[in-house]
């Protein structure tokens, strides 16, 4: 007999099937006895009685079951409507069970639970009702971001996680190169470069789903290791960018959301001034009511300015990245009047959080150096870091750029969650650790010779 799922069930009244999965419930009145079976589209309600009912009670909760019967129609008082299959259960003639389950060091689906035991166990953590949900709405987003940059004739392209440093403000995971003892990957902060290079590339139209490595203190909406929706094209402008990411999530709020509410029809350009001026802020939450959480309020935030003070370095820094390129009546002069200069830069703000950012870049060889110079970088420091962009930039660059948006930050708003770790499947805890794998642990002495390292203790 094959197989049926729980969404399958209610059309086989009177017939014999074959169910697997989970007993999420086990209840046991004397002479008869139920289990709610769970499989991936959900509860099956199983009815046992007769001889059946010694098996029965060998069966622990989260045991994993296989069980034949027959399907019949519940009568109208005992239809549960918030079950996919409430209108029927199954009288089940034969049972076997397949694995038996320990008591679960937690509840399912119960908030309550401290994080600490839910990443740890996170295997059990994902059985709950709102975790599974969670991970397969956020395959049905990325899966109509591919269709959308797809239709707009996109390649989706990979680039290398195991890379050179390359700036986006934060620290760099490291990682020790076997091949050059002394010597260091970095793991990309975003493939920034490598988009860029794929331009020199003439690949013209960019986009990955892919991973971001930042060494910061995590915190409810950072992770060390983060999604993004990384985009790039060519002869573009911040418009065509900005219309291209607004068709996008526009069409996601429409296609999965419908129950949701947009505060403006399509997403609103605010300057930077004015966002600073009217909201103190530049990621304005501009929704009409902050307490609905089914309502969304995109915008648009442009014209950042080019540079902001770093105090601590004593040093004008790029406010994007330092691939951001000046507004054109900025290009010659941005120096003279550092605090003043705009950039052709816009972020995407939802709900008053930032969740992207990205810029028309520099393809001028001369005007990037002298970004590179202005923020206090010295010649060598400048080719030893950026030479293999800049070289590039000399075999015919066309005009470029684009936007990323943090995957994870917008899920968990759109998915209601209170922390981007409800929306990722294997989560780090808040202080960067996974819990249920043990890392970061500790390695072989033989390891870290062959790696040329030795611990300081
Ligand atoms: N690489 C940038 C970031 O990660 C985004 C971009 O400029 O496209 O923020």
């Amino acid at each position: 007999m094959q197989r049926i799922l729980s969404s399958e069930v209610k059309d086989q009244v009177g017939q014999s099937v074959l169910m697997r999965g989970w007993a999420q419930t086990v209840r046991d009145h004397a002479k008869v006895a139920f289990i709610d079976l769970r499989d991936r589209k959900g509860l099956t309600q199983l009815v046992f009685t007769g001889n059946m009912l010694e098996e029965v009670r060998k069966v622990t909760p989260e045991s994993v079951i296989t069980i034949e019967g027959k399907v019949a129609e519940r009568p109208q008082s005992l239809v549960n409507i918030n079950i996919i299959s409430g209108t029927v259960e199954i009288q089940v003639e034969k049972l076997t069970i397949e694995s038996i389950a320990k008591t679960l060091p937690m509840p399912l689906d119960d908030r309550t639970v401290s994080e600490d035991i839910r990443l740890k166990y996170r295997y059990l953590d994902i059985r709950s009702k709102k975790m599974a949900e969670n991970l397969r709405l956020r395959h049905k987003m990325n899966n109509l971001i591919r269709e959308h940059f797809t239709s707009h004739d996109f390649a989706e392209i990979e680039t290398p996680y195991i890379s050179k440093s390359t700036p986006e403000g934060a620290r760099d995971y490291l990682v020790p190169a076997r091949i050059a003892p002394g010597m260091f990957y970095a793991l990309p902060q975003s493939p920034q470069q490598y988009k860029q290079l794929l331009m020199v590339a003439g690949m013209e139209r960019y986009f990955q789903i892919v991973r971001c490595f930042r060494d910061e203190d995590a915190r409810g909406d950072r992770q060390p290791e983060f999604t993004q929706l990384d985009v790039e094209m060519s002869f573009t402008s911040p418009e065509e960018i900005l219309a291209l990411t607004e068709e996008l999530v526009l069409d996601l709020v429409k296609k999965l959301f419908p129950e949701k509410t947009l505060t403006t029809p399509n997403v609103p350009r605010i300057s930077f001034k004015e966002a600073m001026e009217k909201y103190g802020n530049d990621r304005p939450d501009m929704r009409k009511d902050t307490s609905n959480d089914d309502e969304l309020a995109f915008a648009f935030v442009v014209d950042f300015p080019l540079f902001e003070w770093k105090e601590s370095e004593k040093r004008w820094d790029a406010t994007h990245h330092p691939f951001t390129s000046p507004a054109p009546e900025w290009e010659d002069n941005f120096e003279k009047h550092p605090e003043k200069a705009i950039a052709l830069q816009y972020d995407l703000v939802l709900n008053g959080s930032e969740i992207g950012g990205g810029s028309i870049r520099i393809h001028k060889p001369d005007v990037q150096g002298r970004i590179f110079e202005f923020m206090g970088h010295t010649k060598e420091g400048i080719q030893d870091k950026f030479g293999h962009l800049l070289e590039a930039f000399e075999y015919g660059v066309p005009p470029h750029g684009g936007i990323a948006l943090g995957l994870d930050r917008m899920y968990t708003i759109l998915l209601k969650e209170q922390s981007i770790r409800d929306v990722i499947a294997f989560a780090k805890s808040g202080d960067g650790r996974d819990l249920m794998m043990n890392a970061p642990s500790e390695v072989d002495e033989s390891q870290l010779k062959e790696l040329g390292l030795k611990l300081i203790k």
